[in-house]
């Protein structure tokens, strides 16, 4: 079988010093890997009765709209403050260094949905977390969560309140 992999590259020092970038557009660029990548993360999901599919932007949307599709529930985005139109919830949170802040539509869950929520890398889990945490005061319910790739070495599932499926350690 072909090691897809390959087709995640790591690129030091970039955006900042210090980090290693996963370039995950090379894999994207790959019919048979973009399959992979997108079948990997829903499959044990299948049967869980998903509602939404929330994506975090911007590499969520990527996934989280097929792995919706492929699951037949809706998509939802969380956006970066500002994006979204109209009444939205806030969710700010800590980075490594600073601060960030996510919102969603205040009428985009309805109270008791099943929420899969989606993101491209998990690293310290401050992003995952605080979508989970807009699911949850939207009074719907995050079922899980599912990633392409967990930096294994950051511990980050260990902040977000559900169980966070990965395709690669990394
Ligand atoms: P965190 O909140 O620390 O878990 O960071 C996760 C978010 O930042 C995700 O939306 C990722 O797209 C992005 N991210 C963090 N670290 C990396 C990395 N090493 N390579 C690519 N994206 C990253």
């Amino acid at each position: 079988m072909t090691d897809f992999t390959r087709l995640v590259r790591d690129v030091p020092d970039w955006p900042t010093p210090g980090i290693v970038y996963k370039d995950i557009t090379p894999l994207l660029a790959s019919p048979e890997g973009l399959a992979w990548a997108v079948d990997r993360m829903y499959e044990p999901f299948v049967g869980q009765h998903v509602d939404r599919v929330v994506g975090i932007e911007s590499r969520g949307f990527i996934f989280g709209s097929a792995i919706a599709r492929a699951l037949g529930a809706g998509f939802v985005p969380v956006r970066k403050p500002g994006k979204l139109p109209r009444a939205t919830r806030r969710c700010d949170y800590r980075l490594e260094y600073g601060t960030d802040a996510l919102e969603m539509h205040v009428d985009a869950l309805v109270e008791g949905e099943r929420v899969l929520v989606v993101d491209d890398v998990l690293a310290t889990g401050g992003t995952m977390a605080a979508a989970c945490g807009l699911v949850a005061e939207l009074g719907a319910e995050a079922i899980g969560a599912t990633v392409l790739i967990r930096l294994a070495a950051l511990d980050g599932a260990e902040r977000v309140p559900v169980a966070v499926h990965a395709v690669l350690d990394a």
